[in-house]
């Protein structure tokens, strides 16, 4: 049928899978304009003008992906597309590449993507524009008033603010950045970020800081001030403040780039029940180059060789972070909702996975993205 099918796209006999409404079970799943339409255990295939087979694969949620860096032209940000749903997530949120100065441009760019592309706005007026460049170290830069007009201004686009706290960024003390950073999410109404490992200060001190809400980022990591104590990978005995912090609605987020999160620590949460809140990539344009398998699926690929089960994965890369940003109906795949779902599936074989430091460990089950829907468009990852 040509023009007068009512489904633009028909995803036929995939099981799937949406936490927010409890649905389970083989269905087909359609598409009229960027809405989902239908989803029923059988749907005609000519009342849609594409049709995709994926039987065998898992139809989700978009995934959510709380931390990348996507304002491609600034240091190492890549393309949102490339991070986005060239990888499998629908949803993007860049990590503070951009600050109030700089967030006009950077509009443009988030705006042109197909994946809906959000901000954790940099506290720094300047953003987070270089790894050599300190942004969060000289005061006047950080200007709480600017950043906090900036969100307020563009409400579609920023979920929060985000500051480094590591001494590359800030210099010796976290304390005035944080406090800040702080102070802008108190005045905005708004969740805060933060970049943590190789602080100042010891992790605890910073997580008895942060409000429920407040997302850590990187808490898996292998560097100084780690949730292992002071020294990199101190013993295997996690800080009791991790455990208060998560207690207290504080989110824990993975944000593994390419130097953020060690096996060791990943072990230690796994088995002393601190998984993350949320799992995100933090990619960037130099690790986003190499393989369209580094998304979300190779972190949580990562705890499944830990052994905890894709399903207790799965709220972490859908409902959790929408209830983060506040965008709920970003984690839910229903009839009359948005039009975005990730399809994802198992591939059996002998993988071996990575940390940032070079530990391998060989697993017989990896998890990938086979294809994105954005607003009711199919999109291979390639
Ligand atoms: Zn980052």
């Amino acid at each position: 049928m040509e023009n007068g099918a009512p489904y633009g796209l028909l995803l036929k006999g995939g099981e799937v899978i949406d936490l927010a409404s409890g649905v389970h079970g083989r269905y087909d799943v359609a598409f009229a304009g960027d809405r989902v339409a239908a989803i029923e255990p059988n749907i005609d295939a000519s009342l849609a003008e594409q049709v995709r087979d994926v039987a065998g694969s898992m139809v989700v949620p978009g995934l959510i992906d709380i931390h990348v860096h996507a304002c491609e032209g600034i240091g190492l940000s890549a393309h949102p597309d490339v991070v986005g749903v060239g990888r499998g997530a629908t949803t993007v949120v860049d990590g503070g590449s951009a600050g109030a100065a700089t967030f006009g441009l950077v509009r443009r760019v988030l705006m042109e993507s197909v994946t809906r592309t959000l901000e954790w706005l940099c506290i720094s007026t300047v953003g987070q524009i270089d790894t050599s460049v300190p942004e969060c170290l000289f005061i006047p830069w950080m200007n709480v008033e600017k950043a906090v007009a900036t969100a307020q201004a563009n409400p579609d686009l920023i979920v929060g603010f985000k500051a480094r706290l590591s001494r590359d960024a800030v210099g010796s003390t976290a304390m005035p950045a944080l406090k800040l950073l702080l102070e802008a999410g108190e005045a905005a109404g708004l969740p805060v970020l933060v970049h943590v490992g190789e602080t100042g200060e010891p992790l605890g001190q910073i997580l008895d800081m942060l409000r429920p809400g407040d997302v850590v980022s990187h808490y898996l990591t292998g560097k100084r001030h780690g949730i292992l104590g002071v020294a990199p990978l101190e013993g295997n005995k996690i800080i009791p403040e991790a455990f208060a912090a998560r207690e207290r609605g504080v989110i824990l987020d993975v944000s593994r780039g390419r130097l953020n999160a060690c096996f060791p620590a990943m072990q230690a949460a796994v088995e002393q029940g601190l998984l993350p809140d949320t799992l995100s990539t933090d990619l960037t344009k130099p690790g986003a180059a190499s393989d369209p398998y580094l998304g979300l699926p190779m972190i949580a690929t990562h705890f499944m060789s830990f052994g905890v089960p894709f399903e207790n994965l799965l709220p972490r890369m859908t409902t959790i972070p929408a209830r983060v940003l506040r965008r709920e109906e970003l984690g839910c795949l229903e009839v009359g909702g948005i039009g975005d779902a990730t399809v994802l599936k198992f591939e059996e074989g002998e993988f071996t996975l990575s940390d940032v430091d070079g530990r391998t460990r060989v697993t017989d089950r990896r998890l990938v993205a086979v294809a994105a829907v954005r607003a009711g468009a199919y999109l291979p990852v390639a």
